[in-house]
Formats: C-alpha cells, sequence, structure tokens
C-alpha cells in the first residue's frame, strides 16, 4: 500500500516497546511531516547515544565515560550498594533524594521463562564488588513482581555471610515496576528497608 521506505520505518517503529501498529504509521506520517532537519535530528541522536553511550565499568549505569557520574562522585557513601534492574529505576530511586549510596545495575531480572539466568545479568561483577569493596550493605530494590522478588531471593541467598543485605520495604505497588513508583512511596520503602 506504502512505499517500501515508508513500510520499512513502520516496521521498525513497531519494533519499539509500547508501540503498536496504528502508532508507527502515525509516528511514519508525521516524520514525512515534518522539515527534513528536524526528522534528521532525531536520527542523529539515535546515533549519538550508540555511539557514545555505554555502561559504567564499576556499576552497569549509562555514562560517557569509563565510570558513571556517581561512581565518580566522592561524596557518595562506598559502603552502601543498591541493586536495580535497569538504569530507569536508579533515575527513580535518585529523584527520592533519600539515597546517598552507590548502584549496581543488574541489567535484567532472573526469568528462566525467557531465557534470562544468573550469568546474563550483572551477578559476578556485584559478587566482586561486595568481595573487593569494602561494602557494608547491599539495598535489594528490584521490582516488586515475579521476577523481581525471584531475583531479590537469589542474591540474598549468594550474599548471605558476606555482606548485610536488605530489601525495599513493602508498600510498593505489588506486581508494579520501581520506575512508575511516586517519589514518596519510593523514599519511604527506601528508608523503611527490612533485613533480608
Ligand atoms: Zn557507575
Amino acid at each position: 500500500m506504502l512505499s517500501p521506505a515508508v513500510e520499512n520505518l513502520v516496521a521498525q517503529l513497531t519494533r519499539l516497546p509500547g508501540v503498536g501498529t496504528r502508532t508507527a504509521h502515525r509516528l511514519a506520517f508525521h516524520l514525512l511531516r515534518v522539515p527534513r532537519d528536524e526528522a534528521q535530528a532525531l536520527a542523529a541522536a539515535i546515533d549519538e547515544v550508540k555511539e557514545r553511550v555505554r555502561f559504567c565499568s564499576e556499576c552497569g549505569n549509562l555514562t560517557e565515560e569509563e565510570r558513571c557520574a556517581i561512581c565518580r562522585d566522592e561524596r557518595r557513601d562506598r559502603t552502601l550498594v543498591c541493586v536495580v534492574e535497569q538504569p530507569a529505576d536508579l533515575v527513580s530511586l535518585e529523584r527520592t533524594h533519600e539515597y546517598r549510596g552507590l548502584y549496581h545495575v543488574l541489567g535484567g531480572s532472573l526469568s528462566p521463562i525467557d531465557g534470562v539466568e544468573p550469568e546474563h545479568l550483572r551477578i559476578d561483577e556485584l559478587l566482586g564488588r561486595v568481595d573487593r569493596n569494602g561494602i557494608e550493605e547491599v539495598v535489594l530494590a528490584t521490582n516488586p513482581n515475579m521476577t523481581g522478588e525471584a531475583t531479590a531471593a537469589y542474591l540474598a541467598d549468594r550474599l548471605r555471610g558476606r555482606v548485610r543485605v536488605t530489601r525495599l520495604a513493602s508498600g510498593l505497588p505489588v506486581g508494579g515496576d520501581l520506575e512508575y513508583a511516586d517519589e514518596v512511596t519510593l523514599g519511604r520503602a527506601l528508608s523503611g528497608r527490612r533485613e533480608m
């Protein structure tokens, strides 16, 4: 029906999370309507993040340097590490202003059904940091859903005896994502964290 180039754009857009065929068509037609430089600014922005942004060698957060801004910040409490699934969760926790420690980004949660096993996450890196770096407490802040809870339980087992392990307090919406929790709820969950 449409030109192959438009069909291709629609197909690429459909691969984005939360974008169905109808939305993809709307976005594609929008891009066809706007001036060339505006559409190209989007293409260049995508190109630039793929070129410049990488994972922090220490915590797995996104960065344009070897180590991210949080790991480089000398005012951070280096005895405390908060484990999250994705960089977006870290952003949510930072917004609460309740937390002054470091982070560890796993890159997902354990889900054997989807083929996500411990070796696919940055778990060895976490254990290495705990053994090496004088960490006194690990706060497990994986999502309060099935795979997040399973991941927290698995990590608590692996970390027990090496370091104090805590979990965010309940009160977060069960089955939800940290990413969408409001700051007050998340701040309370953090300050009320419990031993695991
Ligand atoms: Zn980092």
